[in-house]
């Protein structure tokens, strides 16, 4: 059963940007995360504390965080991977959550992050720890939850058996990541009642990706099955560079159309989300694939002013 409001976290400035070819301006990236603020969005994944040569596109995670807004009331998240990213995140004094990845497969795990799946969850954990010893919050994502680009099918049992391990880290709540999108509803809603009831009281976030257009029904799927937290991007942006074929994110305005629509509150502003989108194309340079700003607005806005 669906509960009446969900979280909405905002990824575009992380995990959105991360697979543009064209690196935005950190005046851009300020401007997009200012934008998502004024649409209401109080939970934003700013930058990714990783190596530079990897992910150009985040070379500027501190240039980020020196400009980020005084905001008591958004909690800024920078995504780490190890122990010097956790370091890096913590010293700019302006991140208030870290983001650990614990990835489900071996041959990902390896691929993304140069460990085991298993290494992978014990990186995660001592992040968590890390978060928690420096007076932040610590969150932990499963990457390639329903499915990997390298091995295949992922075991559910093996799934549910990492959240119930990183939930003893104390993170905020743990993370189903559909990576490389490949999940359909049935697995989602399967899925995030099992991760429910093995980390409960603990919530279940969600993370899709729309590369099989099934991504808006999974996030449906998930919110039904219990979960309290949808991560998405503007515009739906995004992909992984270490993910073969990896598309963009849900939109953000599709999910929040689509949630609100069903009165499901998810505190954004659409209007807003949807003139961000438009803005947001024109600095990417090319169209966006979120398909709520590419529309008609419906139900119609009553003119307010001479038509
Ligand atoms: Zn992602």
């Amino acid at each position: 059963m669906a509960s009446a409001s969900i979280d909405f976290v905002e990824v575009g400035p992380r995990d959105g940007l991360q697979n543009e070819r064209t690196v935005v301006s950190t005046a851009d990236k300020l401007e997009l995360i200012a934008r998502a603020i004024a649409a209401g969005a109080r939970r934003i994944e700013v930058t990714s504390f990783v190596n530079p040569t990897r992910v150009p596109q985040m070379a500027d995670a501190e240039a980020v965080c020196a400009g980020l807004p005084e905001r008591e009331d958004v909690t800024f998240i920078g995504l780490v991977m190890n122990a010097r990213g956790a370091d890096r995140a913590i010293a700019t004094g302006r991140i208030d959550q870290l983001g650990a990845v614990a990835v489900a497969t071996d041959k990902f795990a390896i691929a993304n992050q140069g460990q085991t799946s298993d290494e992978s969850v014990e990186a995660a954990k001592a992040i968590i720890v890390k978060a928690r010893e420096a007076g932040l919050t610590g969150q932990a994502t499963i990457g390639a939850s329903f499915g990997c680009p390298f091995e295949g099918e992922v075991d559910e049992v093996r799934v549910v058996e990492m959240a119930r391990r990183l939930a003893e880290a104390g993170p905020v709540e743990v993370a189903l990541a559909d990576t490389i999108g490949v999940a359909n509803p049935a697995h989602v809603a399967r899925l995030v009642a099992a991760v429910r009831a093995a980390i409960n009281p603990l919530p279940v976030r969600v993370h899709f990706h729309n590369t099989r257009g099934t991504g808006l029904a999974n996030v449906w799927a998930a919110v039904s099955a219990g979960a309290g937290v949808v991560d998405a991007a503007l515009g739906g942006l995004g992909g992984c560079p270490f993910a073969p074929g990896a598309a963009g994110n849900v939109s953000s305005e599709d999910v929040v159309y689509m949630l609100e629509r069903a009165h499901i509150s998810t505190g954004m502003d659409l209007d807003r989300l949807i003139e961000s989108s438009a803005w947001l194309s024109d600095i990417i340079g090319r169209k966006l694939p979120g398909m709520v700003a590419q529309a008609p607005r419906f139900p119609q806005q009553p003119a307010t002013k001479d038509a």
